[in-house]
């Protein structure tokens, strides 16, 4: 019901009630008030008329009781009559008796006409009220209707008034905020007064700019969160990954379109669902539970990978990111995350896996041919070498000049065969990955210095001056020192071998810039001409001197390179024919907090002389187990020089032990790779037994690859020597030996 419709029943109402109030109460009453008064003035009358009455009375002047009487009913016209009677009862006046009259106004008033306590008689008035209260009512109605119409008047007025200044700003106001709400901000507003409706539509005003401004921010906000939802679709539809949510009970709620096509499932098969639910991967125990523990304990979780088989029986794998959402009161409300295909990456992986246990293996197969041809290689070679210097050895038959000659060639035909050897093995090490450096602090001058001793030598022979700028003294650098000694021996070895008779060699050192430290080898030689620059780091090229009296492999700078290489160094040349060539390597420059472990070492001096006597009175026994007959032979030989020291052999290992056991020898030389039992093996078993437990023995054998001569160490050996035999360091350690593990109970 509108307002104006309200309004005007209210006042309907109002108006009603008034005229009902004015004609049944207000006027009845009226009357009834009209009615009293007028009896009461008539008693007032009344005592006035008696009072007058009392002394014509008392006088008996009837004349002037009538003319008394007569003028009193001339002025009330309502007054019907009078009858006066005395105490005795008899009517004074009028004189005949008044003609009844009745009617509902009409009243009749009886007044006692009293003197001194007595009574004079009593006056009866009849009065018909009926004309008088009419007057009244008439007047009372016309006031009344005046009253109503007046108040009509004025109840329109207010209607017209309230329907302006309230009623229609109200339906304006409502109209406008109907357009509002259907969009339109434009609907025109009522004029604003200074009233309580005017502050209303200000307010409506404020409130609806506010709005249109919130709108448009809306929109904006709108049309950006459509964007980056339509960028977003777009993301995911290109994505390989995809997007997957879970409620607040793990059940899946959401999975985006790439998964399906990855998984080959119908996700509506997995909505609803709880990871339990929706099929165990296959995949270990340990991984599964992990995962589902961040589940049940709402922890984020990277890269869960397990394999997923469709219906086809194709397996993919699957890698899973996951994170739990919180609402803003702290509670869980489910997981987000994404997956990704990663079958490709596993399948690469695992191919990977098996290429590598399959170089692995070839590299096994590789070392173990190397080691075996090391030690095929070695074996004879320890009978060239070690008989060629018996021969030389040997005061009791001298050789002559041209056999020492020839003698010599042998030797250095074999030290260069047995220097081709190791650096083929070398070379095939840093090839099959096998080398590893230690990098460490190292004071180059001291590396420097041990390096020029051994060059010296070599270079005196050919009348090499050989000059070192001391700039070196200060520097340290990082790299591994047995590898950076060979890496600079190499340089320099082949500054004499590739220098003319009495050229010079110059070294010089300097820093690059603030890392790195470079050090050059310069020579006299012929120098190298550059269509020959291309080989010269290429494994056995020897740039055409490979008939020449130079000896060499053609290894040593592919070795160098690699190896300057392994610790993060450079290394490069300059040549020019008939001037000389400059080689040089850069090798990092060690930190100043890198200085404190700066890596000092000993120049030591291994004296070449040796003294076959082994120093100590009395005679020792020596047992040699070896099954190569030549070997056997040349130990024998070696060891008939020595005076006090016998020596008695075994081919075999088992009957190396028995002998031992028997013997008491007070050294054991034990061959490795023997028939039957190894030499490994005996050593334990020797050391087992009693009698032979504190018997020094010492390993010589043709397994000289690293690992099998580190396997000899750790098996127990108190030495390991190679094969081919050196003398003179055989013959120290077996003297270092004796004297320490000296036992006068087994020497005789
Ligand atoms: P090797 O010296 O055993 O032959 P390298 O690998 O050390 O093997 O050297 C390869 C070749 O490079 C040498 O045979 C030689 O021809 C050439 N070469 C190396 N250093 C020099 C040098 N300082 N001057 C001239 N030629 C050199």
């Amino acid at each position: 019901m509108s307002i104006r419709l309200k309004t005007v029943l209210i006042f309907i109402s109002g108006a009603v009630l008034a005229a009902g109030f004015l004609f049944f109460y207000w006027i009845p009453s009226a009357e009834r008030e009209s009615s009293a008064n007028i009896i009461k003035s008539t008693h007032q009358e009344m005592r006035t008329l008696s009072e007058m009455l009392i002394s014509p009375l008392l006088k008996k002047q009837y004349a002037g009781i009538h003319e008394s009487i007569d003028s009193v009913l001339g002025v009330h016209p309502y007054w019907l009559s009078i009858k006066v009677s005395d105490e005795n009862d008899r009517r004074i006046y009028p004189i005949l008796e008044p003609s009844d009259v009745s009617g509902d106004k009409i009243r009749t008033h009886i007044h006692p006409i009293e003197f001194r306590g007595g009574t004079l008689g009593s006056i009866v008035l009849v009065m018909d009220l009926g004309p008088k209260l009419a007057e009244m009512r008439s007047q009372n109605l016309k006031l009344a209707s005046i009253l109503v119409v007046g108040f009509i008047v004025i109840l329109i007025i207010l209607i017209f008034l309230l329907d302006t200044s309230v009623s229609r700003p109200v339906r304006e106001l409502s109209t406008a905020a109907y357009l509002l709400k259907e969009g339109d901000f434009n609907a025109i507003l009522p004029k604003a007064g200074n009233d309580e409706i005017g502050e209303l539509i200000k307010s409506f005003e404020t409130m609806r700019a506010s709005l249109a401004k919130q709108k448009k921010v809306l929109e904006i906000a709108h049309t950006e969160l459509r964007n980056s939802e339509a960028r977003f679709r777009d993301f995911g539809e290109t994505a390989s990954d995809w997007y997957w949510e879970m409620d607040s009970k793990l059940r899946f709620s959401h999975f985006s379109n790439r998964f399906s096509k990855v998984a080959a499932v119908d996700p509506m098969l997995l909505l609803g669902k709880t990871r339990e639910e929706t099929g165990i991967p296959n995949l270990d125990k340990d991984a599964w539970d992990r995962h589902l523990s961040d589940l049940h304990n709402h922890r984020s979780f990277r890269n869960f990978i397990h394999p997923r088989t469709r219906e086809n029986g194709e397996v993919v794998w699957l890698s899973i990111n996951g994170k739990p959402i919180f609402g803003a009161d702290g509670h869980f409300r489910g997981f987000r995350g994404t997956g990704s295909d990663i079958t490709e990456t596993v399948t690469a992986r695992e191919k990977l896996r098996k290429a590598m246990i399959e170089a692995e293996s070839a590299n096994a197969a590789k070392s173990d041919f190397l080691s075996s041809m090391s030690h095929e290689l070695r074996t004879p070679l320890n009978g060239i070498l070690g008989f060629t210097q018996l021969l030389q050895i040997d005061t009791a038959t001298p050789l002559t000049d041209g056999q020492r000659d020839s003698t010599d060639q042998v030797i250095k035909s074999g030290n260069h065969l047995l220097d081709l050897i190791d650096q083929v093995l070398e070379l095939a090490k840093i090839e099959s990955q096998n080398l590893f450096v230690s990098i460490e602090t190292i004071n180059l001058s001291s590396v420097l210095n041990e390096c020029l001793g051994i060059t010296r030598v070599m270079a005196e022979k050919r009348g090499i001056n050989v000059k070192c700028s001391d700039s070196a003294l200060s520097l340290h650098v990082r790299g591994d020192v047995t590898r950076l000694k060979q890496v600079l021996l190499n340089l320099l070895s082949n500054a004499v071998k590739y220098n003319k008779e009495g050229g010079n060699i110059t070294i010089n050192m300097h820093t690059v810039d603030e890392t790195m430290c470079r050090i050059e080898v310069s020579d006299t030689g012929p120098g190298i001409p550059e269509e020959k620059f291309e080989g010269i780091f290429t494994a056995f090229d020897r740039l055409g001197l490979e008939n020449s009296e130079v000896e060499g492999t053609g290894i040593g700078l592919t070795i160098t390179k690699k190896l300057i290489q392994l610790m993060h160094g450079r290394i490069g040349f300059t040549s020019e024919v008939g001037v000389g060539s400059t080689f040089w390597v850069e090798i990092p420059l060690a930190d100043a907090s890198d200085q404190d472990e700066i890596m000092d070492f000993d120049v030591f001096d291994k004296s070449a002389g040796f003294d076959l006597a082994v120093g100590t009175s009395g005679n020792y026994l020596l047992l040699y187990v070896e099954d190569n007959p030549a070997n056997v032979k040349l130990m024998e030989k070696i060891i008939s020089m020595v005076p006090n020291l016998k020596i008695i052999t075994c081919h075999t290992a088992e009957l190396g032990i028995e002998v031992a056991e028997e013997k008491q020898p007070d050294i054991i030389i034990m061959d490795i790779n023997l028939p039957g039992l190894s030499g490994i093996e005996a050593l334990h078993k020797l050391k087992d037994m009693e009698k032979t437990a504190d018997i020094p023995v010492i390993a010589l054998s043709a397994a000289a690859m690293p690992h099998e001569v580190e396997r000899g160490i750790n098996a127990g050996f108190l030495a390991y020597l190679t094969k081919p035999i050196e003398i003179a360091p055989f013959m120290d350690t077996l003297r270092e030996i004796l004297k320490t593990n000296s036992n006068p109970a087994r020497s005789a």
